[in-house]
């Protein structure tokens, strides 16, 4: 029996609250609490309809501590998931440091002038939690989440070591927008023209935006896609964590539509993070673009099709070479019908439902600041397979 309080209530706050409400034996209270409070009131409207239960919503500016703080100690929440964007990761962990409550997140801290996609600022509070006896559980969605529980799984009943490690991140949907982000537009934009970067010996090997691409045949029908490699967050971690890891590379699909339009609005200086005055008024380009572009959360009808998110590992085992592919297909129609969401929100949103679950049950507790791979992934794959991300890992050539 615990009280679960989820921030941010956009297309990945709406799908874990959704799931914790399936669950009344674990999540016994639920509250949501985000900035624009008619968010939160549509999802508490949603989730009567389909589960009965009744949900508390509020109004919050998460970038301000002492109000979040002083809120905390009002409801006394077990756990406080941050499902609002990277910038309110630092002050939310601050109010909780303050207030004694676990933390989880799905995304890194990013500074808002500075796309940076590290840890480093994150990873500075593990003496703080760990003094004050609490936990945070950094990256909890699927990538970064799953693909470090499905890396830390495979380290464990299959590799004596992983040389080689392909994260490949396949969107084979359509919403049929002629522009749309399937998550949160800035951040997406922000993490898509950074420069790609991947782990080669021991190395950061840096490459232009996009310039690296190749061609994946995806399982179950789903195809050949073109990936392009990008520098993803969980690299940082994993590169760490796996034994005699000598290469790890992240690889994400994009249609040509959606990078055509991508490199008009970057040439035309829409995807700036710097402030421009316009007539007066300073205006961060990216921001304005967001406020025009279509919300993630409003995709769920729109979207069909199929996400194909996995895990390529080579290396030894009893001193063979071995080639594993562990990965999940999650359909957007299926995730529509069952929580009102796109594929991209529910397959966030429910390693976030997971790792609270995790937490709250004990299976993985431990004060300080982890990442998802430095914990037991056996409980959590269990758990994927019943709470609807069920995955597959085969042998391949
Ligand atoms: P949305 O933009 O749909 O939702 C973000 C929500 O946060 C909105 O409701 C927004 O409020 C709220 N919010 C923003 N600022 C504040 C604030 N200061 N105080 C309170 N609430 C605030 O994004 P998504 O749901 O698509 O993404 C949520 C998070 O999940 C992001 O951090 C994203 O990076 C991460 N993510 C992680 C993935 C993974 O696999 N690990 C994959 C996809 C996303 P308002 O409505 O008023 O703007």
């Amino acid at each position: 029996m615990s009280k679960i309080l989820i921030i941010g209530a956009g297309g990945v706050g709406s799908v874990t609250a959704h799931k914790c409400a399936q669950l009344p034996e674990i999540f016994s209270e639920i509250i949501l609490a985000s900035r624009t409070i008619h968010k939160c009131d549509a999802i508490a409207q949603s989730i009567k309809e389909r589960t009965g239960r009744s949900i508390s919503t509020f109004a919050i500016d998460a970038d301000n501590v002492s109000e979040t703080k002083s809120f905390l100690d009002r409801i006394k929440p077990d756990i406080v998931v941050n499902l609002a964007l990277p910038y309110q990761d630092l002050p939310l962990m601050d109010a909780c440091l303050d207030a004694g409550i676990d933390y989880l997140d799905t995304a890194n801290y990013e500074p808002p002038d500075e796309a940076k996609f590290e840890y480093k600022w994150q990873w500075a509070y593990k003496k703080k939690f760990l003094e004050k006896g609490i936990m945070a559980l950094l990256g909890s969605g699927f990538d970064p989440g799953v693909t470090n529980v499905f890396c830390a799984w495979a380290q464990k009943h299959h590799f004596d070591e992983i040389h080689e490690l392909d994260i490949i991140d396949c969107n084979a949907g359509d919403h049929g927008q002629h522009f749309a982000t399937n998550f949160n537009p800035e951040i997406n934009i922000r993490e898509i023209t950074q420069r790609g970067r991947f782990w080669d010996h021991g190395e950061w090997v840096e490459t232009d935006p996009l310039s690296w691409s190749m061609t994946y045949d995806f399982p179950e029908k789903i195809g050949k896609k073109k990936c392009y490699l990008m520098y993803h967050e969980e690299l940082e971690s994993l590169v760490m964590h796996l034994k005699g890891l000598k290469r790890a590379r992240f690889w994400m699909t994009f249609s040509e539509q959606y990078l055509t339009h991508l490199r008009v609005l970057e040439n035309v200086g829409m995807t700036r993070i710097d402030t421009v005055e316009y007539n007066g008024t300073p205006v961060v380009p990216l921001k304005f673009l967001k406020s025009v572009l279509p919300e993630p959360a409003s995709l769920g009808p729109l979207t069909q099709g199929r996400t194909c998110i996995g895990c390529l590992l080579k290396g030894i085992k009893d001193g063979q070479p071995k080639k594993l592919y562990v990965y999940n297909i999650c359909s957007h129609e299926a995730c529509y019908e069952e929580v009102g969401s796109q594929a991209i929100s529910y397959t966030t949103g429910v390693p976030a439902m997971i790792g609270a679950k995790m937490m709250l049950e004990k299976k993985w507790h431990r004060p300080g600041v982890w990442n998802m791979e430095e914990f037991d992934p056996d409980p959590f794959m269990d758990n994927l397979n019943l709470y609807g991300l069920p995955w597959k890992a085969v042998e391949v050539d």
